[in-house]
């Protein structure tokens, strides 16, 4: 068994109680090297191997899998935040499949929720909006065009996008062809760990704050009206509302 384990964003913390009891029992663990806390390894078992796979192909990593499970060892390959956003699990996932070797995946806190946590908002505010996209912006490698930033934009709905802050300028430019260039913007570098830093901003200003803050990498970039403070209150704590769990009150105050 081969277990496919989110790490969270960063604060060893935020690892889920599954992951670390399968982390401090595995024989071999593969960590995406670059943004997994090593802090998250400190009670692995004896004899454990711990392999970075920064420098690794996916062929490299499959090997040592494969190799692993041949000796009867158990692995855990540990990718940071959930490994369902850009975790690459996927080309794995099909690999193990054609060896018949069984995983299972166990979930982690990705830096979108940990950078939401860190600025204090919720992406779904009544009256504002109830959708939210995850994305990037093209870069080195392609996005389908219909998802091109100019689309997605066109929505206007909360918006995070992943891997494209060293290109913020042509971003922010993007999202500005619908969103209104005074709609909130936010920056949240290294959501959780100890040098975390957020940028709150508008459309029009947040690439200058974030060149002037030296942000070029490990960053979200957050854009919509959920980052206001202007929104109706929720029907759900409505005291006039009724639902399943709750009948409508009058009210005390
Ligand atoms: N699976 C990861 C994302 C991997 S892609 C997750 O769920 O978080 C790598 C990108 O994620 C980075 O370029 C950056 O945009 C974002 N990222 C990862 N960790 C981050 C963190 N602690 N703070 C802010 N952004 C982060």
């Amino acid at each position: 068994m081969l277990y496919f384990i989110g790490a969270g964003a960063g604060d060893p913390e935020l690892l889920t109680i599954k992951g670390k009891r399968i982390i401090d029992n595995s024989d071999i663990i593969i960590y995406t090297g670059s943004l997994v806390n090593k802090e998250l390894f400190t009670d692995i078992k004896e004899g454990a191997k711990l392999i970075n796979s920064a420098s690794l192909s996916l062929d490299d990593v499959l090997e040592i899998i494969f190799d692993s499970y041949d000796k009867g060892l158990s692995v855990a390959r540990v990718h940071t935040g959930d490994p369902a956003m850009y975790g690459a699990i996927r080309e794995q996932m099909v690999a193990l499949d054609k060896k018949g070797i069984e995983y299972e995946v166990v979930p982690g806190v990705s830096s979108v929720f940990a950078g939401a946590a860190a600025l204090k908002r919720e992406f779904t505010l009544p009256g504002i909006t109830q959708t939210m996209i995850l994305t990037r912006m093209a870069g080195r490698t392609p996005v389908p065009e219909a998802e091109s930033i100019e689309n997605l934009a066109k929505i206007q709905a909360s918006m995070a996008i992943f891997l494209s802050i060293a290109s913020i300028e042509e971003l922010a430019n993007k999202l500005m062809t619908s969103y209104p260039k005074d709609t909130p913007a936010a920056v949240v570098y290294k959501a959780s760990w100890p040098d975390q830093k957020i940028i709150m901003s508008t459309l029009e200003n947040i690439a200058v704050e974030v060149k002037n803050a030296d942000i070029n990498k490990t960053a979200l970039v957050y854009v919509g009206r959920f980052l206001a403070d202007e929104f109706e209150l929720s029907k759900l704590y409505d005291k006039h509302f009724s639902h399943e769990y709750r009948e409508a009150k009058d009210a005390r105050w």
